[in-house]
């Protein structure tokens, strides 16, 4: 019996057929100049609803508004790059991803990390009010497990403030709010798309951002600063004569990435209803239980993306337990995040008992589009015979 993983993609035919057309198009779609790069991108602003009026009429994301990007965790360097400054305080709920504190401090600034929803993960407006000085330039915040935080009142309340809000939305591809999705509430959003995501590309990841002029500079520092592209210059002139605007890295998106990412957007929706099934029948079995806590109600007027299912257990020792008896029986769980204001290099020592009780007593059990009826079987099974 193979093991049951936490976190798995599923790809298929169609992936390794759309891998096969770049390789004989001979072309894999250096820097952002790949056709499927574009193609991703338009399929990609497709599913994203970016105004929604009274839920009424909505409209999609304008793919001038979307850049991809080599993978979420430098989408993250790159909006702290573009918004602060040394000296400047970014506030992070501690539930959150490491590569959003590195971000933070390569950039100069100060991470403050803040307290979250104890059964939820997710960040509340309070958590971040109790966190903001007059330092305060930005906060980066996720959408746990796929669950949309408060997203209307943080970004009210961040723009009187004039901080700005960058939305992790990696837990959350395709999350909505009142028919608006996450990652467009915010100054920025950001998606990843690693081996471990809702869908993947291999790696890779899209930023979202209204503001042309950050957007077109994030692309120049991730293409190397060029200018324009060595392709555009016409054939009459020197075609290998370049200016840079700045002195940019590389972290482009190829076409074999971006090929891959087009199947999985055709595939999107099963995958989404395939997670929801499976999260509506783990609450079904393991609410009647008593010894363990389902993850809470998703909002009303909410939409996930259901990429975590984590369950509550009464103390650590029997969440420990828990975890080890399923791993003997060769299914694997997790606790995700690791809280930042625990690790050792960011040498905070503030206490956050929300978070640090969620800490102790949270696991997440598999939850992916791969899992066999057969598989969701074992897993209620064999944590029905713990205790
Ligand atoms: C996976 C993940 C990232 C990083 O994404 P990469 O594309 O792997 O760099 C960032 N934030 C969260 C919340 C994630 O889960």
């Amino acid at each position: 019996m193979k093991p049951i993983n936490i976190y798995q993609p599923e790809l298929g035919t169609e992936e390794l057929n759309a891998i096969k057309q770049v390789f004989d198009s001979n072309w894999l779609g250096y820097g952002r100049q790949g056709t499927r790069q574009a193609e991703f991108v338009k399929s990609f602003a497709n599913k994203i609803i970016t105004n929604s009026f009274d839920g009424i009429a909505f409209s999609p994301a304008n793919p001038k508004d979307l850049i991809t990007i080599s993978c979420c965790s430098e989408a993250l360097f790159q909006s702290m790059q573009t918004y602060i400054e040394p000296g400047d305080e970014v506030i992070i709920p501690t539930i959150g991803f490491v590569a959003a504190a590195n971000a933070v401090i390569a950039n100069g600034g100060t991470p403050v990390f803040c307290d979250v929803n104890k059964r939820t993960l997710n960040v509340e407006l309070e958590h971040i009010k109790s966190k903001v000085t007059n330092k305060t330039k930005a906060i980066i915040i996720m959408h746990f497990a796929g669950v949309p935080c408060d997203i209307e009142r943080i970004t009210e309340f961040c723009s009187h403030h004039n901080i700005k809000v960058i939305e992790d939305n990696a837990n959350s591809p395709f999350s909505q709010v009142n028919v608006k999705s996450t990652g467009t509430f915010g100054d920025m959003g950001l998606w990843s798309f690693d081996p471990m995501k809702v869908i993947t590309t291999g790696d890779g990841g899209i930023i979202y951002c209204k503001d042309k002029k950050i957007l077109q500079d994030i692309k120049y520092r991730t293409y190397l600063g060029l200018k324009g592209s060595a392709k555009s210059n016409p054939v009459d002139d020197k075609w290998w004569e370049f200016d840079i605007e700045s002195p940019g890295s590389k972290a482009t998106m190829n076409d074999i990435s971006a090929a891959i990412g087009i199947e999985q957007l055709k595939k999107v929706d099963t995958f989404l209803a395939k997670r929801r099934f499976i999260h509506d029948v783990y609450t079904k079995e393991l609410s009647e239980l008593g010894w363990l806590e389902t993850p809470p109600d998703i909002p009303t007027g909410t939409v996930s993306s259901y990429y975590m299912y984590h369950i509550q257990l009464p103390t650590e020792t029997m969440r420990n337990g828990l975890a080890k008896y399923l791993r003997t029986r060769d299914i694997y769980t997790t606790f995700r995040y690791y809280p930042l204001h625990w690790v050792k290099y960011y040498g905070s020592n503030i206490k956050l008992p929300n978070a640090e009780y969620a800490a102790n007593h949270t696991l997440c059990i598999p939850i992916h589009q791969s899992l066999s009826n057969n598989d969701i079987d074992k897993i209620l099974t064999t944590i029905k015979s713990f205790k």
